[in-house]
């Protein structure tokens, strides 16, 4: 093989390589969106399980302990809001949903409805 024709493929095998680079750095961007994507999947999971579960609770202590009815209300309205903070809608619209834009009319005054 000669010199010029090794010197060709090194040069050629640099092309790939950067390619190759390119390529790989575009996957990794790729993979920090789905880790960022599957992380707030996760986490709106979570939240709505706890609200299931906190939903499941107030609905067993209605049927056994009717007189403290009130103090269970207001702690899922403390609950509401909590999670609103938190960037979750609480509204009939998107409920559960997170908030991607700021604040949210229907969420609002579902809270001040108390
Ligand atoms: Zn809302």
């Amino acid at each position: 093989m000669e010199k010029k024709e090794i010197f060709s493929q090194v040069i050629h095998m640099e092309e790939r390589i950067g390619t190759f680079h390119d390529e790989l750095g575009e996957l990794k961007e790729q993979l920090a969106m789905l880790i960022e994507e599957n992380h707030a999947l996760a986490m709106e999971n979570q939240h709505l399980r706890e609200l299931l579960d906190e939903k499941d609770t107030s609905e067993q202590s209605n049927e056994t302990e009717s007189s403290q009815d009130k103090a269970t209300v207001g702690e899922g309205h403390d609950n509401l809001a909590r999670l609103y903070h938190e960037g979750f809608h609480i509204c009939n619209m998107h409920y559960g949903s997170l908030r991607a834009e700021g604040d949210c009319l229907f969420c609002l005054s579902f809270l001040n409805q108390k």
